[in-house]
């Protein structure tokens, strides 16, 4: 008998998207070159991850955001992870934790969460960094319930109150919370709510996973974004 797979956000995004695609980059481990979008990607939370480690060090902000190198492409999103920090600060939170790679085996997940904030009350809200454009939150609430099962796999004696996603180009936040919304600023940002519903959806979402890998038949998924797939001509061509 084989091991069971580790699951991760990106995995499970992946075999929403298309189980076919999942086959390929996951069971036949067919690496995706980096484009553009990916590589701004990277570039932006590397920036972010530096930027958080010298404030957990001490450092000023305006000094941190003054001596930055980048490249000037970067620009926009220099300046939204700036206001992100200021709001951060300038409203009372601090970082608990920044790009933690965090392993749940009880739930058979693993995945790094961005950087993950504390209020005053010790409860922690997390935030993913993308660098796309600003979409509505219920795109996100997947990962979103994949990331607090994570934190309190590892921190069960916390709890995690908000989750949300925060687009450095823009500047904006889209955030749900885990229960109901208080006074707290980021949590005042958002009338959106996380309920067992969703995590139900994860559950079922995996159980369906587990299934198509015992089958071994990972289904075609033919739709618009098929155009911009990195797959594309080895799934025409495949038949099976
Ligand atoms: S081309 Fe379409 S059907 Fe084929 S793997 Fe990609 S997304 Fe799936």
């Amino acid at each position: 008998m084989t091991d069971k797979m580790t699951l991760s956000k990106s995995k499970i995004n992946t075999f929403i998207e298309c189980p076919r695609k999942f086959k390929y980059r996951y069971i036949d481990e067919i690496s995706e070159e980096a484009n553009k979008y990916m590589l701004l990607g990277i570039e932006v939370h590397e920036i972010a991850e530096e930027i958080a480690g010298e404030l957990m060090e001490g450092n000023e902000i305006d000094d941190i955001f003054l001596n930055l190198e980048y490249d000037e492409k970067l620009e926009e999103h220099i300046r939204g992870l700036e206001k992100f920090f200021h709001d951060i600060h300038s409203n009372g939170y601090e970082i608990f934790s920044v790009e933690e790679y965090i392993v749940d085996e009880d739930n058979d997940l693993n995945g790094i969460v961005d950087i993950v904030i504390r209020n005053n009350r010790n409860e922690l809200i997390i935030f993913d960094y993308k660098t796309g454009s600003p979409r509505a939150i219920g795109k996100y609430k997947l990962e979103l319930c994949v990331y607090k099962m994570l934190l309190e796999s590892k921190y069960p004696e916390l709890d995690v109150v908000s989750a949300g996603i925060y687009f450095t180009g823009a500047g904006e936040y889209r955030i749900a919370n885990f229960g109901p919304a208080g006074a707290d600023y980021f949590k005042s940002q958002s009338k959106e709510d996380i309920v067992d519903g969703d995590f139900d959806y994860v559950d079922g979402v995996v159980d369906n996973l587990y299934d198509t890998i015992d089958r071994n038949y990972y289904k075609k998924k033919r739709g618009f974004l098929c155009r911009y797939c990195f797959y594309k001509e080895m799934c025409d061509g495949d038949f099976g």
